[in-house]
């Protein structure tokens, strides 16, 4: 059910219809269910890419060669891999940073788990988690553990488990490489991974046959089945999400052959890979991660660059949300 629908520039080109989970959390017609909907995009999430697009570009010098997260450990700093390794990229100090800025922010919904009022602030898997504390027997041991795992997602999971992870060279490595190094240039990055706007079908629709009904060029036309996911289990499809097709949508083109499309969601984009939503924690993938780049170096906007295809409205590019863009700092302590 769609509940705004955005009309594309070129009338040849589909509107965008959008769920109420895509929309912002101050629009009234935004609604989101938790364990019910995908996962919404926390305003970590929105904060990390910022970091990444307000920090310097992530070269292959920058990459872990062989990081095992078990042996990472939040409370003992000689633990952190880059010690030892390589400079630690700006964009993952400032990362780090506002995931410590959270915990700091997020403690008067711990305080106020009664206050239906302060609740209302809090990004929405926490206010779920709040209002299964109140319902519980033992509200205080319930409310500490809730507090526990949500400190240790910021604190460990979130550095550790996922940023750390994809900052490897045999993750985000493998989308840059080219072997080219510290020197390898701006431009490579957009040359090798392409960001494309394109049409989805539903798989019902011969792309090639609706191509030449609405005059658009077939090779931006595509079903769902084409793309990387679609076969991965984890990976939800665009139509859990709630996107009607046909669909205006930005598909990232990357250098090692896989095929994702960005789709609009939480405010902002969801790369739809497998490793993004094989475990709901997740707050980034390579691909999200170089979108940031390209954010940064191509166009500094929170809007990701189409090079190539079909013109497609600006919310189908949209990365970041506007309301947590215009208030994030990115900090190193
Ligand atoms: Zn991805």
């Amino acid at each position: 059910m769609s509940s705004q629908t955005i009309e594309s520039a070129d009338d040849r080109v589909p509107p965008l219809s959008l769920p109420a989970g895509a929309l912002s959390r101050s629009d009234r017609r935004y609604e989101y269910e938790v364990g019910v909907d995908p996962p919404d995009i926390e305003p970590i999430e929105h904060q990390i890419r910022l970091d990444f697009i307000n920090g310097e570009r992530i070269r292959a010098d920058h990459l872990l060669s062989d990081y095992n997260h078990w042996a990472y450990d939040a409370d003992d700093a000689s633990t952190d891999p880059w010690l030892r390794g390589p400079a630690k990229p700006n964009g993952l100090q400032f990362a780090e940073e506002s995931c410590l800025n959270r915990v700091r922010e997020e403690e008067r919904f711990f305080e106020c788990p009664e206050d239906s009022a302060v609740i209302a602030d809090a990004p929405v898997y926490l206010g779920a988690q709040l209002e299964e504390v109140r319902e519980h027997a033992n509200t205080e041991s319930a409310l500490e553990k809730a507090r526990e795992r949500r400190v240790n997602w910021y604190r460990e999971s979130i550095p550790g488990k996922n940023l750390y992870q994809i900052l490897k060279k045999s993750s985000y490595g493998t989308l840059i490489s080219g072997g080219k190094g510290p020197s390898l240039a701006t431009a490579a990055l957009t040359e090798d991974n392409v960001f494309e706007g394109t049409v989805v079908v539903s798989e019902d629709t011969d792309p090639k046959k609706y191509a030449r009904q609405q005059n658009l060029p077939e090779e931006f036309v595509y079903r769902e089945s084409e793309f990387s996911h679609a076969d991965s289990d984890p990976a939800p499809s665009i139509v859990d999400f709630g996107i009607e097709l046909p669909a205006p949508l930005l598909i990232g083109c990357f250098v090692n052959g896989s095929r994702y499309p960005f789709i609009p969601w939480g405010d902002g984009l969801t790369c739809s890979c497998p490793y993004k939503h094989d475990q709901a924690w997740r707050v980034m993938c390579k691909h999200e991660l170089l979108a940031s780049n390209i954010c940064g170096f191509e166009s500094s906007s929170i809007f990701i660059p189409k090079a190539r295809g079909i013109d497609i409205p600006h919310r189908a590019r949209r990365f970041v949300s506007p309301e947590i863009a215009a208030t994030h700092r990115p900090t190193t302590n």
